[in-house]
């Protein structure tokens, strides 16, 4: 969950700190088939993540029983304390990583038992590692792995200068087509939002953003190409900021792909205070060729909504959630100066009423891809509520990405596009 309202304040020069990486002992062990010994003495050396600044912890999987592995040159293996697991490796072949079934906490890599829960895998060349899973196939990462043994399942973190991980971010987030400067304005607002995730969620939690949509789009080495690259290299450590009343922070800078028209205020759909950038109520002109500016008429069943929203509700703890029969009729009980809806009332076929946010709403139904946003109108008929002149796709908070590469595309620099987006917005250096 995000909270909009603890914004971290810029780190000065003064706090910042080289990353210390313990060069590590040589220890002999049992070798399996996929794994071959380093000749030579000494360690890897540990340099693929530059500094504490500017390391990021991306989840890459959660509760999967096993993955595939592979380093393609020297490696470490250790507990992420720096002590050694195995020997150090000249490189590691395409292996598979399991629960190991003797012990509670131990891993096995191919056929290999090292002592669990944690193991690092530390390759000595940036973007060596090659990792797979159920949900991917194998994929070439930059940093290094962190893979904790949960139970019967793996939770596994990519550890990777932050700069390398937007590289690897930003074609998820845009489409090829758009212009270079669109990509650098994303690329500063992708690293203001990895960053204030890292804030936020402090070191307590094993990861800072997650690999998918729920964070941003991350594809490892595979995501990476020119355009991206460059706009991260132009842009490098630049952050959005705001002058906040507590002094210059950073912010949770949202974005999302069309607005429709106008963005809206982050308070109306992730609640927390005031923060002035993220207040919407922006017109932008430029995201009229948008393939979402207008959407079809959605329409949705009866059963379909009441099955989608009751268990929301019943879990939300929302009164008389329990109770809650067929929803009947829906009506928009507030909305934004631009037409947005922001709050719903949905009646069941007993007269109870409950009130909900119409984003949470919105996000139930086929996870936000037949509504596209909330910017409709509602129709209610006999058995099905329609949901009519839709416009925008995505929650219109912050930048709109299509509208940013109007602007671009009109002759707008990044910094602009930025200040257009998110009012009071200053561009300083995280690092
Ligand atoms: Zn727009």
């Amino acid at each position: 969950m995000l909270r909009s309202g603890m914004v971290p304040a810029i780190r000065s020069a003064r706090s910042r700190r080289a990353m210390s990486i313990v060069l590590l002992g040589i220890v002999s062990c049992q070798m399996g088939g996929c794994l071959r010994s380093s000749s030579r003495a000494g360690h890897p050396e540990a340099g693929v993540v530059s500094t504490a600044d500017r390391r990021i912890r991306v989840r890459l999987a959660k509760d999967i029983p096993q993955f595939t592995l592979a380093v393609r040159g020297p490696c470490l293996i250790d507990d992420d304390q720096s002590h050694p697991l195995l020997e150090p490796l000249a490189e590691l072949g395409a292996c598979i990583v399991r629960p190991d079934p003797e012990t509670p906490d131990g891993l096995l890599i191919g056929e290999s038992r090292v002592s669990g829960p944690v193991m690092r895998v530390l390759p000595n060349r940036d973007g060596s590692l090659s990792y797979g899973d159920r949900e991917y196939e194998d994929r070439e990462y930059r940093g290094y792995l962190v893979v904790k043994r949960e139970g019967d399942g793996f939770l596994v973190i990519n550890v990777v200068d932050i700069e390398s991980y937007l590289r690897g971010v930003l074609q998820g987030e845009l489409p090829k087509y758009f212009h270079p400067e669109t990509y650098r304005a994303q690329a500063i607002i992708s690293r203001t939002y990895a960053l204030y995730q890292r804030y936020v969620n402090g070191p307590q939690r094993a990861w800072d953003v997650t690999a998918t949509t729920s964070s941003q789009v991350y594809h490892g080495k595979e995501g990476e190409g020119s355009k991206a690259n460059e706009a991260v290299d132009d842009t490098a450590g630049l952050v959005c900021a705001w002058d906040s009343p507590e002094g210059r922070k950073i912010f949770c800078a949202y974005f999302s792909s069309t607005c429709g028209g106008m963005n809206q205020d982050v308070a109306n759909v992730k609640g927390g205070p005031s923060v002035r950038p993220l207040e919407g109520g922006v017109i932008c002109e430029y995201c009229k060729a948008s393939d979402w500016y207008h959407w079809p008429t959605a329409t949705i069943s009866k059963e379909e909504i009441t099955r989608a929203v009751k268990p929301f509700l019943v879990k939300g703890g929302y009164t008389h959630a329990d109770k809650i029969a067929r929803i009947e009729s829906m009506q928009i009980v507030r909305r934004t100066k631009g037409g947005r809806a922001v709050r719903l009332r949905l009646v069941d076929k007993n007269g109870l009423t409950v009130d909900m946010r119409a984003e949470d709403f919105r996000l139930l139904i086929n996870s936000g891809r037949t509504i596209k946003s909330t910017w409709f109108d509602v129709v209610n008929e006999a058995n099905s509520i329609a949901f009519t002149n839709g416009r925008g796709f995505g929650h219109g908070i912050g930048m709109c990405q299509h509208g940013a590469d109007g602007m671009a595309r009109r002759g707008m620099k990044a910094g602009q596009i930025l200040q257009h987006y998110y009012p009071g917005c200053v561009l300083v250096r995280a690092y």
